[in-house]
């Protein structure tokens, strides 16, 4: 049996066609799962009865069995699924008032190690397929019955180290039968793999680097990936990352009490990123007992924001979601370090 949730529509298409079945099945099969999240298919009542009895035997769901659910006093959900090899992979619902945002991982642990977080901490243990990508939302979607407007590849991992899955895994959810997510309601964020990001195609979906510092000494203490891709690189190609005049590329920068914090970092960052349109979001450090670095002060970060908005940026601070259950920006897979 093939799982659907690995298929794209061009796969789909391709492997109804080697069963001599029409091509058109696929968009159909695609609107009956993902759109109308029916997955029983003797209800697919526009397809005949012989070929839902074929397409029963040929294809299965996988969903990601459920190990818990932690609902945040802000709304926001955290799963932790359970992988048939027996590994976590979490997944944040934020309900906000005009949009729905899942935060889906890509990967079991992340080869980057930054300094700062959590998953980084773990190290790597594999990649998601694209059917554990994809069956993060459906599972959420099945939990909860919620409309999902936006996701997010923001999750455990580093996806541009698991590029193709990621890559196919937005494509099912973008596709126009399927769920249909504008690219602009698809973010992957990156530590900064310039080569991979390179490869994908710039309409893709909507691209957030975390940057973290200013400098090349801080980036690389923080982030070891930086030896590699270091920051003039990174600037180069968002100065030649252009899908179309209205998108820009997004900068996180990871706001750590007296690392990274100071009136001069906020400078130097503004002096780094001239010229560049972009947006930048600063996020305050969420604080975890694993690691020793602190959340700076409100005014620190007022401050830091002050002087990019003054310097023309556009610089938001993001709301922390679902600090209290571990869900926030760099929590995820805690439960890896405390057995
Ligand atoms: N590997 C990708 C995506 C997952 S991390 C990346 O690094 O971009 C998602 C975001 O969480 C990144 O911007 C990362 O810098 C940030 N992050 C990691 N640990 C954090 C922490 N403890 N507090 C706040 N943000 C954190
Ligand atoms: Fe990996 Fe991103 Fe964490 Fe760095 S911040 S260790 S790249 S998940």
């Amino acid at each position: 049996m093939e799982p659907f949730f690995n298929l794209t529509l061009n796969e789909l298409e391709h492997i109804l066609g080697v069963c001599g079945k029409e091509k058109f099945r696929a968009r159909q099969l695609f609107k009956w799962i993902y759109n109308k999240f029916v997955l029983d298919f003797e209800l697919m009542t526009d397809i005949p009865k012989s070929l839902r009895k074929i397409f029963k035997e040929m294809f299965s769901f996988t969903f990601l069995n459920l190990e818990s659910m932690e609902r945040s006093k802000d709304g926001s959900t955290k799963f932790a699924f359970r992988t048939h090899d027996g590994y976590t992979v979490e997944s944040v619902l934020m309900p906000e008032e005009d949009r729905t945002t899942l935060c889906v991982s890509t990967q079991i642990g992340c080869k980057m190690g930054c300094r700062f977080c959590v998953t980084g901490k773990i190290g790597f243990i594999r990649n998601l397929t694209t059917d554990e990508i994809v069956s993060q939302m459906m599972s959420v979607k099945k939990l909860t019955d919620t409309t999902i407007t936006n996701v997010v590849f923001m999750g455990m991992g580093e996806p541009m180290d698991n590029v193709e899955n990621v890559i196919k895994a937005i494509q099912i959810f973008g596709s126009p039968y399927g769920l249909n997510l504008s690219k602009r309601k698809i973010t992957v964020s990156t530590s900064g793999l310039i080569d991979t990001l390179k490869t994908i195609p710039q309409n893709l979906c909507v691209i957030a680097i975390s940057l973290n510092a200013a400098d090349d000494e801080k980036r690389t203490y923080l982030m070891p990936i930086n030896r590699i891709y270091p920051l003039e690189t990174i600037v180069d190609f968002a100065r030649s990352y252009r899908p179309d005049k209205r998108s820009r590329i997004t900068f996180e920068y990871v706001i750590i009490g007296d690392i990274n914090d100071s009136g001069k970092d906020a400078e130097k960052l503004a002096d780094l990123l001239s010229g560049v349109k972009c947006k930048i979001n600063i996020i305050p450090y969420n604080e975890s007992k694993h690691i020793s670095f602190k959340t700076p002060s409100d005014e620190k970060i007022l401050n830091f924001q002050r002087i990019l908005l003054k310097r023309g940026y556009t610089a938001t601070i993001r709301k922390s979601k679902g600090q209290d259950v571990s869900a926030a920006c760099g929590l995820l897979g805690s439960r890896y370090l405390e057995v």
